[in-house]
């Protein structure tokens, strides 16, 4: 497949749909890059076993093991590279394990860490659980508010962002912070599921490193675990590789072609996830129970115009909070929504709601606010049927007051 006319560089939508797929061979290839399941890899010889093994040591992109994967990893390794604009990407079984890969690789004992305070919550655990035991310290800050020069430390070795942040959807100025820890040496990573990698480039805008879970986007039918790391150099490639190797990271097969077959359709979920999400968000501002709705693409939201400045579009997260309801009212609501489901995750084709735990919103060093909130993942169903589901789940809530 080629990736350019003559003079002239194709769109990043066609390059997506093609990335990865299979060379042409008349009458006998497929459309999709088969799902090579493996353990072994066979060798003709013990020199091309040896020549293999050397290569792979040395950062090359080749197989000696059925852990390295074969060609549906190296197809959806290529599409996430050419999605995300890195060098190398690495694949692991969850969006979470994609985080700790990240931080285990670059963190050592003795060194600091800077992480937004609006992350996906489970790096908190992480943190708590692994990183405090070997020794490394965490520091939580306000990267909307704080002064990031001021919390660098000699010993700082990672500015660890998300944005928009999980929950409240704050945006982040990505490449006036990175910016400022790249000037110190200090590594930045981002996660970028939020975005799907298609609304926003984190490595063309600063970043060093992106993260997502492709549990959800890139996946979008709610039938796959997997995390992506692309990273935009061969140095941190390496480092990458050697935590990624001791760890045992791999995935199936299966799962890899799922994924692919997700990132062919993103572009146009995504779209319809923003059109659906939009009219959502400003039905919820017309309604007398809601004082504040959490979308970056509604002017209103005060992360508005760094959105419009760093991304093309918004994704299907809305979060609402009630202006005066109790958190029994709140729950009413989210048990009185039928075509919401209620569960974590998303990125699916299906709509979700949350009811927000407190303690999580607390984390946010900005949330001043007490009333409830919840998260709402707007999927592909009709706008006009969500927006009925809402307005009905409103009247029980108001009826549970
Ligand atoms: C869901 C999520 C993750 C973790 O992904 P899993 O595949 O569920 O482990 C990481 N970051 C963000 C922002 C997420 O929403």
């Amino acid at each position: 497949m080629t990736t350019s006319f003559p003079g002239k560089r194709l769109h990043s939508a066609t390059r997506l749909l093609h990335a990865g797929a299979p060379a042409l061979r008349e009458g006998a290839g497929p459309v999709n890059v088969p799902v090579v399941r493996t353990s072994t890899v066979r060798f003709e010889n013990t020199a091309a076993q040896a020549d293999h093994h050397h290569r792979r040591t040395a950062g090359e992109r080749v197989a000696s093991y059925g852990r390295h994967g074969l060609d549906t990893h190296r197809a959806l390794e290529d599409a996430v590279v050419g999605l995300e604009g890195g060098h190398r990407a690495f694949l692991t079984p969850s969006g979470l394990s994609a985080i700790t890969l990240v931080l285990l690789a670059l963190l050592s004992p003795g060194d600091h860490a800077l992480v937004a305070d609006g992350v996906y919550a489970p790096l908190r655990r992480v943190d708590s659980t692994l990183l405090q035991r070997l020794g490394i310290t965490v520091e939580y800050f306000s990267p909307t508010h704080d002064d990031l020069a001021s919390r660098l430390r000699p010993n700082t070795r990672l500015l660890y962002l998300e944005s928009p942040s999980s929950l409240l959807y704050e945006v982040l100025d990505l490449p006036a912070l990175s910016a400022v820890a790249r000037d110190r040496g200090v590594t930045v990573a981002t996660d970028n599921t939020w975005s799907g990698g298609w609304f926003h480039q984190p490595l063309a805008l600063g970043a060093n490193i992106s993260i997502q879970a492709a549990t959800k986007y890139i996946s979008g039918h709610s039938d796959l675990m997997q995390g992506i790391v692309v990273v935009d150099s061969p140095a941190l490639a390496a480092k990458l590789s050697t935590a990624y190797e001791a760890l045992g990271l791999t995935i199936g097969a299966d799962d890899a072609y799922l994924a692919l077959r997700g990132l062919r359709t993103l572009p146009v979920r995504l779209a319809q996830h923003q059109r659906n999400a939009t009219a959502v968000a400003e039905f919820l501002q017309q309604q007398p129970q809601v004082s504040r709705v959490f979308y970056p693409a509604l002017p209103t939201d005060p992360g508005h115009t760094l959105w419009k400045r760093d991304f093309s579009g918004a994704s299907g997260l809305v979060s609402f909070e009630f202006r005066h309801a109790t958190p029994a009212a709140a729950n009413a609501f989210v048990d009185a929504l039928r075509l919401f489901g209620i569960g974590a995750s998303w990125g699916g084709y299906e709509s979700l709601a949350l009811a927000a735990q407190p303690e999580r919103l607390r984390e946010h060093r900005q949330w001043t606010g007490d009333a409830p909130v919840v998260r709402l993942h707007v999927g592909l169903e009709d706008p006009q049927d969500l927006i009925a589901d809402l307005s009905q789940a409103f009247a029980a809530g108001a009826r549970a007051l």
